[in-house]
């Protein structure tokens, strides 16, 4: 064959370009090209989702130790099952029933590589011609990006912030049809920091029952919760719809890097085996990733000898870091949180742009902070509420007083005159 004249016949897949958009991570690196790395003062980082670089985050002892022993003792160099080894598949059931009014069994569990992977199983076996499904606004948008790879239709139902956040139910019914097949909920919520009481979570089974839909119960954040609701599973609810929960070691535990999730079927009454979902999910993890045996193996002891001195010390520096978050927030006027956050790490705050001078939306807010102050959050934009901020408080209490001391001094420098301010609400009364 001469000259360049080959057909090559491959090209990059299309629908990539409009799922990789939706990622946090993309946003984030857009806020953080902005950063001027001259080494004056640290970067302060509360736009991730990941505090295992603090050292006041490190992991329990006994889940590094449980690891140490799974890999030394040469019982998990090999391959593992499609669903993951049924002794770590257990230890998960026996883990969740703790809190739930029934019990799991190992096959009610399936591990996966991380929560992320769980996603991707239940929109891969959920997607057929014409699905849609309802997700939360603002949510977390790997469910977007994961529909949109799938080809499932994403329909948006608001949490309504002057309800801490609960999920608007009303437009709930209105956004189904006969082609919905889950609606998503996140508890203890990313990215507002709520957590739903028992009463509004058996609201939204009612509700997705009445649909005929299943609830995805995203609950990566389970326990950790510092307010005055208490963590309820949306599995406690399986009896009234069938509930998918997601879960994973990476918040709870603190190490994201090990990838290890899980999907757990509350279904007690089988309607989801009876629909063949259980023999898809089957399928598809047979021809997807497993999570590594050695951190299987590992499950069972981190799950049953973590001690509670351990999530207690957690939820202490949480609510240390909350509390520092929420008072020094109030010194900076144009920025507004509907809610004390009660869970989770994260929350959403609410820019007043009239406030300043020379902002035009959240995403300018973020690259100029980058710019100026060392300091990154997340554009509101990126969960999908526009000219909103999300922050991440799980952050070394210390380092997240700088990052807001920061913030208030931008606040300073962009803020509108007094008389500017006032003719400005003028104007758009
Ligand atoms: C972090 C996070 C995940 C992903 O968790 P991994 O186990 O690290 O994959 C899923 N859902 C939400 C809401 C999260 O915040």
């Amino acid at each position: 064959m001469k000259g360049g004249l080959v057909k090559w016949g491959f090209r990059g897949n299309r629908v990539l370009d409009e799922a990789s958009k939706l990622t946090v991570r993309g946003v984030l690196g857009t806020v953080m090209e902005n950063l001027r790395n001259d080494g004056a003062r640290p970067i302060i980082p509360l736009g991730h989702g990941d505090p295992s670089s603090f050292s006041c985050f490190k992991t329990a002892p006994v889940a590094e130790d449980s690891v140490v022993e799974a890999i030394r003792s040469a019982k998990f160099n090999c391959y593992g099952p499609a669903a993951g080894i049924s002794a770590a598949r257990r230890s998960v059931a026996d883990h969740l029933s703790l809190n739930l009014p029934y019990k799991l069994s190992a096959e009610d569990i399936f591990l996966t590589v991380g929560a992320n992977h769980a996603i991707e199983v239940i929109l891969s076996v959920l997607a057929r011609p014409g699905a849609n499904i309802l997700i939360p606004r603002p949510g977390y948008p790997v469910y977007e990006a994961r529909a949109a790879f799938s080809n499932v239709e994403v329909r948006h139902f608001n949490l309504l912030p002057e309800k801490g956040w609960e999920v608007d139910l009303d437009s709930v019914g209105a956004l189904a049809d006969d082609n919905t097949v889950a609606i998503v909920i996140v508890n203890p919520g990313n990215p507002c920091g709520n957590v739903f009481t028992h009463e509004h979570l058996k609201q939204v089974a009612e509700t997705a029952r009445r649909l005929g839909i299943l609830v995805i119960a995203d609950e990566v954040y389970n326990h950790l919760c510092f307010g005055s609701n208490p963590f309820v599973p949306g599995g406690v609810f399986g009896t009234i719809t069938p509930v998918l929960t997601l879960g994973s070691l990476s918040k709870r535990w603190i190490v994201p890097g090990w990838r290890l999730g899980w999907i757990a079927i509350n279904d007690p009454n089988d309607i989801l085996q009876k629909h063949g979902l259980v023999e898809s999910i089957k399928s598809y993890i047979s021809i997807s990733a497993e999570p590594p045996t050695f951190i299987q193996g590992a499950l069972p002891q981190i799950l049953e000898k973590t001690t509670n001195g351990f999530f207690s010390n957690t939820i202490e520096i949480l609510k240390e870091a909350v509390d520092v978050f929420y008072t020094k927030l109030e010194e900076i006027p144009c920025l507004t949180c509907p809610q004390k956050p009660e869970g989770a790490m994260s929350c959403m705050v609410k820019l007043n742009l009239s406030l300043l001078e020379d902002i035009h939306d959240d995403m300018d807010f973020c690259i100029k902070l980058a710019r100026e102050e060392s300091v990154v959050v997340l554009p509101g934009a990126a969960v999908g509420l526009k000219n909103w901020l999300r922050i991440t408080f799980a952050v070394d209490p210390a380092a997240l007083e700088d990052g807001l001391e920061r913030m208030k001094a931008f606040y300073l420098r962009h803020a509108k005159k007094q008389g500017e301010a006032d003719e400005d609400q003028i104007v758009s009364l």
